[in-house]
């Protein structure tokens, strides 16, 4: 098997609901497991998203800065970026895109990554801030302090999954999208977009590789409502508009 057929995840969506956001592993590892990909940062203060092998952080100030390799993540997905399908696209939505691959496609059981390089009409982004030290609040506390950026005509990159509804937990089920602009200065955890003109890229994957914190003692001991979970995360992470 070919590691471009292996979608890397470390840590899970659940373990950020109650406020797990110690960083449990550099950004360096994670950029062993591939050159695109999405995430977090220690406590939880902003959206990573990982284009061409280099990670940019977007805080809740709109401040883009690329991250070092010592940078930590308490919850970050990464793979090796080979299309499995591709085609271009113009003048379409975010809903209608997504709604439209799932219609062309029999993904709904498999992770798949989606990349789009475009331009954007519109584009609406969030970043969460969270204040970085301990302790942490909640994810939805903390999705309750959040900024949300507009903007217009912008080319850029997004990167992200859709996750079958049976991980929901592990991730986020469903797509969960961030987006870099070509110029590093305007992304985070994509809300909603009006793609202009852009290049689709579709990459399946056969394996998921989930690294769990494992030499961390507070994951290893905690306990776990797995009942509001899924609540939670439909709220805080979903790639709905909320
Ligand atoms: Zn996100």
């Amino acid at each position: 098997m070919d590691k471009e057929d292996t979608l890397y995840q470390h840590g899970t969506l659940a373990l950020l609901v109650p406020g797990l956001f110690k960083g449990t592993l550099t950004v360096g590892e994670l950029l062993k497991h591939g050159d695109y990909g999405i995430g977090s940062v220690e406590g939880l203060d902003g959206e990573l998203t990982v284009v061409d092998g280099k990670g940019y952080l977007v805080k809740s100030d709109g401040k883009v800065t690329e991250v070092g390799p010592e940078e930590t993540v308490p919850f970050a997905n990464a793979h090796y970026d080979r299309e499995t399908d591709k085609y271009q696209r113009t003048n379409i939505t975010k809903n209608d895109l997504e709604t439209e691959i799932l219609k062309n496609h029999d993904y709904q059981n498999i992770f798949f990554a989606v990349k789009i390089t475009g331009t954007f009409k519109s584009i609406k982004t969030r970043v969460v801030n969270g204040n970085g030290k301990p302790p942490y609040k909640t994810l939805a506390q903390t999705a309750l302090d959040q900024s949300i950026f507009e903007a217009e005509n912008m080319p850029g990159t997004l990167v992200g999954y859709y996750s079958p509804e049976l991980f929901q937990g592990v991730a986020s089920a469903g797509y969960h999208v961030h987006f870099i602009s070509d110029d590093h200065t305007f992304g985070g955890h994509i809300l909603d977009y009006e793609l202009a003109d852009g290049k689709v890229s579709l990459q399946r994957f056969e394996s998921l590789d989930l690294h769990l914190p494992a030499h961390d003692s507070t994951y290893r001991k905690f306990e776990f409502d797995y009942d509001e979970t899924d609540e939670i995360i439909k709220g805080a992470e979903g790639s709905g508009n909320n």
